[in-house]
């Protein structure tokens, strides 16, 4: 239902939850975080029920790391469970959804014949683990996003980050809508970066926005983004100043 992402010059994981909180009005019946440490190892926290629950939950056993990704849900597939509840996580790859994989039946019977176990009911954990197939493949986060695309079918928000990979979110959108914030620019050039399916989950943080279109992706950095259109040529799209909330 609502995702959030940061790349950030400090902890992101006090931001995250506020992103998650603006987008509260939505509904959402449960929700998570995920934070990557310097050393690129990353953590998850998740919870049935409001964010209230969350915050207890992170007060309880507390993460810290200038990358993350939060999610708030709205069940579709699968029950309001904390198994259930994004981000969901493989090997290398952990991910927050928006939306809805039609085709996830059929990839998750073929994953399942390929072994893989998966560890809840949602349409969600499939992307996450063809992603992590894909890049065992084609070996790299760039080749397997994008090849991911191609397989899924339905609408997604997506964001995502890669173990081992301390620099980048990588974001799509097909059918639900995702925004990148623009912050401002450090001394050393770079910029912390935000991703959000709302500008609302950006306005405490920035109001330099750009919508992506669908069938976009992108590659999130601090120095850096890249914007792909779904025929994988790369683009560019407008940075809009967004009105400030009132
Ligand atoms: N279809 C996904 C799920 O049920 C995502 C739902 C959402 O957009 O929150 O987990």
């Amino acid at each position: 239902c609502g995702i959030v992402g940061i790349l950030g010059h400090t902890d992101v994981s006090a931001r995250l939850v506020d992103g998650l909180s603006r987008l509260e009005y939505r509904g959402y019946d449960s929700a998570g975080i995920a934070l990557m440490n310097v050393g690129g190892e990353i953590a998850v926290r998740r919870s049935v029920g409001k964010l209230a629950a969350l915050k207890a939950e992170l007060d309880a056993a507390p993460v810290s790391g200038k990358i993350g990704i939060g999610h708030t849900r709205w069940a579709t597939h699968g029950g309001p469970t904390e198994r259930n509840a994004h981000p969901h996580r493989t090997r290398n790859v952990t991910l927050v959804h928006n939306g809805i994989v039609e085709n996830y039946a059929k990839l998750r019977d073929e994953l399942e014949a390929a072994g893989v176990v998966f560890q809840s009911e949602t349409d969600t954990e499939v992307a996450a683990h063809l992603l992590e197939r894909l890049l065992a493949e084609t070996h790299t986060p760039p080749a397997a996003f994008a090849a991911l695309l191609q397989r899924l079918v339905g609408s997604y928000a997506l964001a995502v980050i890669f173990e081992g990979y301390p620099d980048l979110i990588f974001a799509a959108r097909y059918g639900s809508p995702l925004a990148i914030g623009y912050g401002p620019l450090a001394e050393d050039g770079t910029a912390e970066m935000f991703l959000g399916s709302d500008a609302l989950a950006l306005a405490p943080f920035t109001d330099r926005v750009c919508y992506l279109e669908d069938g976009d992706w992108a590659v999130i950095r601090t120095d850096r983004v890249q914007i792909f259109d779904g025929t994988g040529v790369e683009v560019t799209r407008e940075i809009v100043t967004v009105p400030e909330a009132t």
